[in-house]
């Protein structure tokens, strides 16, 4: 029997927690009973926290405490989740020109970790982020991982960029709980050349994981790679893909390489959102301990079932409170019951970053979901979409052998139907498209902001 999980749960996390004053253990405790409460049960919890959170903000951090002195808000306006719509959304720019605004009174106490996010998109967002808040994070991958069916303790295996692999420079706190806790090692997602990759597949040979995690992409790269060279790795149980899209057919391709299921994993940091797909794969779980999401169009909730901005605020993150942040991202929500029995709503989707949406001007939006079954029927090995403005489209892409002059005039045609008469769609032809900064792939960048 392998003891080393038991040893990791009961005696290694608590004691890592002990070294970093942090809470994973008891939050992971409590969160594997209360995935299994009642939608009210969880909701009753969730208007608890907020009640503290707004409070704390109202009085301790000096942006909120001015908003909403402007607008004559007061802190009884806001007893329940419902009432969150009075709040006025921030943005990332909001964070950004009042940074020092956002940070609480008590911040010095509180002493957070400096943080920021990847910005792939733009400029990076500088923030800071409690303990408590870390913790909970944590103890939500924990829970969201054991969905799949894994242990405090089990071996993983990640292929990703530098948000997901934690390099040498990493805190001696973060290295211990990465390789004892976690036992856990990172891959690059930056040079998937065939080379690389039969190391890659050496060093998972050797090591055994129990689970594969990793930017859907990577993780589909990867997966072909595998299975062409007939590689497989039977010590693994199930593969995470996290922060990107993840699109139907990489998911096949990802399952039908190395004989596992694949979880979609959504976590954003800096609002403190955290999903998780469970083993119905009906949509992924919300956190909802952690985290109100709201899913907005027009500054009103959506109707079940369509797209809305994703809008976080973040429960345990006192020292920089995120209340009603546009993280940036689109879903949608469903309020189907999972038969797995938890009582945490559902993300029926992802549909990704609001700058990987095209929008054209006769109200057709487009987000990669929708454009993989565009682009299925050619033979295009890697493309990207830019949508520069209203009327202008350049598709970049990687293409084929087999792909045709008739075929790239069928796919301006399906763009132009589109954009319009006025409009204009171009292809460039590609040898490789750039990864970003972080070593994500991006398949669409639109510079319109789509109206939602
Ligand atoms: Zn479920």
């Amino acid at each position: 029997m392998n003891l080393y999980p038991k040893i990791a749960r009961n005696v290694i996390l608590p004691l890592s927690d002990i070294a970093a004053g942090t809470k994973i253990s008891r939050n992971f405790k409590f969160l594997e009973k209360s995935q299994w409460w009642s939608k009210e049960e969880l909701q009753k919890y969730q208007n608890k926290k907020l009640r503290a959170l707004i409070k704390h903000a109202y009085e301790n951090v000096p942006y909120y405490h001015h908003e909403w002195r402007k607008l004559n808000l007061k802190l009884q306006d806001i007893k329940t989740i419902k009432d969150l719509r009075k709040i006025p959304i921030i943005t990332k720019e909001d964070i950004r020109k009042n940074f020092n605004d956002f940070k609480s009174k008590d911040f010095a106490v509180r002493k957070p970790k400096p943080s920021a996010t990847g910005g792939s998109t733009g400029e990076p967002l500088k923030f800071y982020y409690d303990w408590a808040a870390w913790s909970m994070d944590w103890a939500c991958l924990y829970r969201g991982w054991g969905f799949a069916g894994y242990h405090v303790g089990d071996k993983i295996v990640t292929v990703g960029g530098s948000s997901l692999v934690p390099s040498q420079k990493s805190s001696f706190q973060k290295q211990v709980k990465n390789k004892i806790v976690e036992r856990h090692v990172g891959l690059s997602a930056f040079d998937m050349s065939k080379e690389n990759m039969r190391k890659y597949a050496e060093i998972i040979t050797g090591y055994k994981p129990h689970f594969l995690r990793g930017y859907a992409t990577s993780l589909y790269i990867f997966a072909k790679f595998c299975e062409e060279n007939s590689i497989n790795f039977p010590t693994i149980h199930a593969a995470f893909s996290t922060a990107e899209t993840l699109f139907e057919p990489y998911r096949k391709e990802i399952e039908n390489a190395f004989g596992v299921e694949v979880f979609n994993e959504y976590g954003i940091r800096d609002g403190g959102g955290n999903a998780m797909e469970c083993d119905m794969h009906l949509g992924l779980h919300v956190s909802l301990e952690r985290c109100v999401m709201e899913f907005i169009k027009n500054n009103e909730n959506v109707p079940l079932g369509e797209m809305g901005k994703i809008i976080l605020t973040d429960l345990h993150n006192y020292s920089f409170p995120f209340i009603r942040y546009d993280v940036g991202d689109v879903g949608i929500p469903t309020d189907e019951k999972c038969p797995c029995g938890r009582g945490l709503s559902m993300i029926k989707r992802i549909e990704g970053r609001t700058t990987e949406i095209i929008q054209f001007s006769d109200g057709t939006m487009w987000a990669g979901p929708v454009l993989t079954l565009v682009f299925k029927d050619f033979d295009i090995l890697q493309y990207q979409i830019i949508q520069e403005n209203w009327n202008r489209i350049i598709l970049k892409v990687v293409k084929g052998k087999t792909f045709s002059e008739k075929d790239a005039k069928r796919l301006v045609q399906i763009f132009n139907y589109h954009v319009g008469e006025n409009g204009s769609v171009e292809i460039e032809y590609m040898d490789k498209i750039p990864l970003t900064k972080s070593g994500k792939r991006r398949f669409i960048i639109s510079k319109v902001k789509p109206q939602l």
